[in-house]
């Protein structure tokens, strides 16, 4: 393959032939089945996609903000309840806790990983405090023992948000079967991505599972029977059929995104520009996002552009600053590491079609930036 002068922050368009065809295949397949609301694929992914996570159930959903709602309502929280989360996250992680009519509380973050912090979080432990809503950020699986002792001494449930973390494991336990359920998403960019929106939400509580699958389907527990009022949140079966061919490829992908992170973790080397903390485990991150810090992010981002290297920003604005929010979310909490964050965070590109040669032009620019207020500063002599 030749190299491309561009470089963008997703590779759908350079996939495998093989891929595609095989994706062609199989929305084909549905489409001669003549079945395409909770069929086959819908079962046959939920079984493929509870084995990878190690629980007894997944649901398939129809998204990940959908998940998270779910979870929260199929273990009775709602109005009167609070949940914590954090505000370094896509903003559907605090819509799940509004949606589900709980108050969502927002702790701060640790500055050199940008999870959530677990002092922060026992900080804003109530008596109404019902979950914390833990999310896997960037791919990053940390502390998982320490988390859940946390929560049990403090009888809160553990809800984890794996939206960006599929099969990312710790002490040898996949994400999504640490708390008592995991909410994903497939959204096309995700580890594992549908054509398309879905999600699942994965638990070993046989409980949790059937209120889940009753709440998906506008709260019928028997055909015309509703004894909730549900959703209509059911994974499509095309969409279920193209996630069973993608899940082929998932370990496979997963691998590169490491590879490519080491690449970076060897090669990038600037005074102005810092790494997150390394991760405790060597599968304990997934890499959805390879992201960097700098004080000069913004001229760091405009150099990128100008070499063609195309970066985002995860997140440019933390959840308590977005205009929906302000007036639900109490402003006095001390949020300033997420803010501090937000300011100075970069993901440069990392996904599994990148090829090793981009990875370290992408490397090299890195280093070559030299911002123009340093530049500046020794140029007078100071
Ligand atoms: C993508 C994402 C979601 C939302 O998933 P959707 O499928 O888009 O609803 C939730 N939480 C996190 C952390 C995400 O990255």
């Amino acid at each position: 393959m030749t190299e491309r002068s561009e470089i963008r922050s997703t590779g759908f368009v350079d996939e495998p032939y093989s891929l595609q065809r095989d994706m062609l295949e199989a929305v084909a397949r549905v489409i001669k089945s003549g079945k395409f609301i909770l069929g086959e694929s819908v079962s046959e992914f939920e079984r493929q996609w509870s084995e990878v996570c190690g629980t007894t159930f997944a649901v398939g959903v129809a998204n990940g903000l959908d998940a998270l709602e779910i979870s929260l309502r199929a273990l009775d929280i709602g109005p009167g309840d609070e949940v914590i989360t954090t505000p370094l996250t896509a903003f559907a992680t605090y819509l799940g806790i509004v949606k589900s009519g709980a108050t969502p509380i927002l702790a701060d973050v640790d500055p050199q990983t940008g999870l959530l912090s677990r002092t922060s979080v026992k900080e804003r432990i109530s008596s109404r405090t019902r979950a914390v809503v833990l999310v896997h950020l960037y791919g990053q699986m940390r502390d998982m023992q320490d988390w859940l002792e946390m929560c049990t001494q403090n009888n809160v449930q553990l809800i984890e948000d794996c939206a960006q973390a599929h099969a990312a494991e710790f002490d040898g336990k996949k994400s999504g079967s640490w708390g008592v359920a995991g909410a994903f998403s497939f959204y096309p960019t995700k580890n594992l991505g549908a054509l398309g929106d879905a999600g699942a939400l994965t638990t070993n509580s046989a409980d949790i599972a059937e209120k889940s699958l009753t709440l998906r389907n506008y709260g019928q527990s028997e055909l015309y029977l509703h004894d909730q009022i549900g959703l209509n949140s059911r994974l499509d079966e095309i969409q279920a059929a193209l996630l069973l061919v993608r899940l082929g490829k998932l370990e496979e992908f997963t691998l590169r995104r490491r590879d490519i992170a080491e690449m970076y973790w060897k090669n990038i080397s600037n005074y102005h520009v810092e790494l997150l903390l390394e991760p405790q485990q060597s599968r304990a991150h997934v890499y959805h996002q390879f992201v960097i810090r700098s004080s000069y992010r913004n001229e760091l981002r405009h150099h990128l552009e100008r070499h063609g290297i195309h970066s985002l920003i995860h997140y440019p604005r933390p959840v308590h600053k977005q205009p929906a929010a302000v007036y639900i979310t109490d402003q006095s909490n001390d949020l300033s590491n997420a803010e501090e964050f937000s300011g100075t965070c970069l993901s440069i590109p990392c996904h599994p079609q990148l090829q090793d040669s981009e990875v370290l032009r992408i490397a090299e620019t890195v280093n070559e930036f030299v911002p123009k207020g340093s530049v500046n500063s020794l140029s007078t002599g100071r």
